[in-house]
């Protein structure tokens, strides 16, 4: 049985991807780039571990095959590849097996030529992808993209279809940024915050009486 260290899962996201997409976020990140708003997914935790055939069942269950779209995201989705492409498999076998028609997109903080390199056959399970770190110093990236040097690839036909339009579309061509959901009595923030937004969100909270504890953008 597959196991995949799992962070979050959520249902509907519509800020990272195309329509309403089922966001995974995995757990364990060995990249740690200066400035990521998702530092609380940088340790490998084995007590996150999910077995592959669970969160596909999860999946189903809270989508109810309305998707879009699924993003992984993270955390490092490659620092787990054999736990990726067993997720990626299931998927694709759901998708054909219901004759449904969403897409697969994965970010990743390693560079695309690495990806091209190491995990080849993942990359051509995958719609598309978001390679290469996050770059604080550099301004925004375009649409779903956290900076300037991320691109978006598609890599399927269907993905082509989706997402070539979008490669060089501007931050803002979807629509929000982020999109908050309370679950768990935690509050999560999904999407790619501009510059600034979360120590602007801080000040605010604080201006209101209210102190942000174990943030995720700090450690
Ligand atoms: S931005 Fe992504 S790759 Fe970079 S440290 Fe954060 S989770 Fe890891």
């Amino acid at each position: 049985m597959t196991t995949l260290q799992l962070n979050k899962a959520h249902w509907p996201v519509t800020v990272l991807g195309p329509g309403k997409r089922i966001g995974l976020w995995l757990q364990g990140c060995s990249i740690r780039c200066k400035g990521c708003v998702s530092q609380d997914t940088w340790p490998a935790d084995p007590t996150k571990a999910i077995e592959v055939a669970e969160l596909l069942a999860w999946c189903k269950r809270a989508s109810d095959g309305r998707l879009d779209g699924v993003t992984i995201s993270g955390g490092e989705p490659f620092d787990q590849p054999e736990g990726l492409a067993a997720l990626l498999d299931a998927l694709r076998r759901w998708r054909r097996r219901a004759s449904l028609d969403f897409d697969v997109l994965c970010y990743s903080g390693y560079p695309l030529k690495t990806l091209e390199r190491d995990h080849a056959a993942i990359l051509d399970r995958l719609d598309a992808i978001v390679p290469e770190p996050y770059v604080d110093a550099l301004p925004l990236g375009n649409v779903w993209r956290g900076s300037r040097n991320q691109p978006l690839v598609p890599l399927s036909a269907r993905g082509r279809a989706r997402y070539s339009k979008l490669v060089d579309a501007p931050a803002d061509a979807a629509g929000k940024h982020m999109q908050v959901a309370v679950e768990g009595g935690r509050v999560w923030m999904i999407g790619i915050p501009e510059r600034g937004d979360m120590a602007r969100l801080e000040r605010l909270c604080a201006s209101r009486g209210l102190d942000l504890k174990e943030v995720s953008w700090r450690r």
